[in-house]
Parts: C-alpha cells; structure tokens; sequence
C-alpha cells in the first residue's frame, strides 16, 4: 500500500433502494431521501425511473412547484417533456442532462414524450446555500453530444457531466456546491482511481452489475448506494461483469435545513413563506 492508499475513500454506509412513486404514480426507486438516508450535505434526492411498462411512467410529473434547490434529470433511455410557467421547454433524450436551479421559484412539469419503450433515468436534487436560495431561476440543459467521454484506464470510461476528470471538464458550470457528475462504466476486474476534494460529501449509485470500492469490502451492486467516508480519492474497480455507476460529490452548505416537499429553506418560518407566495402566484 502506497502512502496515497492511505488516504484513500471507504464505504461508510451501504442503501438499498425502496420502491415507491411520485408524481401522478410514478414508479421509482428512491436511494437518498428516505428515513434510512435522509440528507448527504448538499444531496437532497435521488430517484431512478426505470421501466418498460408504460403504466409505470406515462402520467409523469404533472405542474408541481420548487424553490431553495436544484434538480438534475440525467437520461438514460426514454424521452421526458420539461416545461415550466415562464414559457421555458426543453426535451430531454438519452445521454442528456438538465440542470436546473430552482432557486425563489419555478412552477414546471416533466412528462414522458413517449407512449412505449424503456424509460431509465435519474432525478438528483441538490441544495443550494441561504444565499442562494432566492437567486433568478436558471436552466442547463446539455445534449448527449455535449458531454465529453474519457478513457482515464483501459476498460474504463466516464461521462463527465459536471467538474473535471481525466482531463474533461464537465459542461454543467457555476453551480454554488461546486458538484462532480461521472457516469462511469467499468469493464470486469477493470480499475479506477478518482480523485475527490477531500471536503467534498460523495456517494456511488451502481445501476448495472457490482463494484468494489476503496480497498477491502464491501462491493455494493446493483440498486444500491454506497456513501463514501473521508480521503482524496476513491479506488473502483468491477465486480465479475462489470459495473456502471453514477459518481456524485459537492462541497456540503453546513446549513440548517427545513424541507417541505418540493421546498427546501433554512427555517420553518421560510417554508411558511414559500408555501404563501407560491399560493399567491408569485413563481
Ligand atoms: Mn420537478
């Protein structure tokens, strides 16, 4: 063991996914967000969509309002319609991601643009500081097309959706919690070293096959989530039949948090708030 390994990342904690819906019946796999891992400063959310039984997608995500975060649609397979009451739209196709910050308040839906096939994707939601809580909405939507791809080892290649890897720099930009995005594919025993600021909060969702991470057991696989502990770097490598992965990490807000829903303040009284201006009309 080189004295870098020492500083090496370690799973801290091992989620499984729970089964569950949202929106006007969605079925979806919630891994952050839940009673078993509520909050990963600044990681509010994260849900995977994946199915190909229309039933359990087409009503979609019919007008729903959201301040005080952002939410990250990344695709996989599938179409999804976003559009929101300042006349703003966009659709999203495989590969693509939208990043948008909801800041003081969007009132916006998001509905499958397809009526059979697969539909597989993510929706991470990610906090933003008290000062940033009130900014002017903002949208990043990128195409599959704009996102770099990079071979850091043979048998292995990252998307780099957001911050930098193996000499890419993600195309999401200025976001205030500073995130790394990477789609990571790992052929089998294939291995990997990525670094990550050592303040930074950092979790692996694994969406197909088993990984090993950090140096000893434990491996997670699919539909799990590993929460990594404190170090520069994590060390992956794939299970017997290769893995693919999201990587997720941010600087964390050390904020209070006061979570309603879709609103997330700092107080209570700035929840109350949210829910008069949204009653008001004011997104
Ligand atoms: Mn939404």
């Amino acid at each position: 063991m080189t004295s870098d390994n020492v500083n090496g990342r370690q799973v801290v904690k091992i989620v499984n996914g729970h089964a569950t819906s949202d929106g006007a019946g969605v079925h979806l796999t919630r891994l952050l967000g839940t009673s078993e891992l509520s909050y990963l400063d600044p990681f509010l959310l994260l849900d995977e969509i994946r199915s190909d039984d229309p039933n359990d997608y087409i009503a979609g995500f019919p007008d729903h309002p959201h301040r005080g975060f952002e939410t990250v649609t990344y695709m996989l397979a599938g179409r999804m319609r976003h559009a929101d009451n300042k006349g703003n739209s966009g659709l999203l196709g495989p590969g693509s991601v939208q990043w948008m910050t909801a800041g003081r308040g969007i009132v916006h839906s998001e509905l499958p643009e397809q009526e059979n096939g697969l539909m597989w994707g993510f929706q991470l939601w990610v906090n933003l500081p008290a000062s940033k809580k009130l900014t002017e909405p903002r949208y990043q939507d990128i195409s599959a097309q704009e996102i770099p791809e990079v071979v850091p080892e043979p048998g292995v290649r990252a998307r780099v959706v957001a911050g930098e890897f193996g000499g890419a720099t993600g195309p999401v930009q200025g976001i205030s919690t500073d995130p790394i995005f990477l789609d990571l594919m790992l052929e089998a025993a294939k291995s990997v070293l990525i670094p990550l600021p050592t303040k930074y909060n950092a979790f692996v969702y694994v969406y197909e096959g088993s990984i090993q991470l950090g140096l000893k057991p434990p491996r997670a696989k699919r539909n799990q989530l590993a929460v990594l502990g404190p170090g520069s770097h994590i060390d992956l490598s794939g299970g017997s039949t290769g893995a693919r992965i999201i990587l997720v990490a941010g600087r964390p807000c050390n904020e209070p948090v006061a979570r309603y829903g879709p609103f997330v303040m700092n107080t209570e009284e700035e929840i109350r708030q949210a829910f008069a201006d949204y009653q008001a009309g004011c997104f």
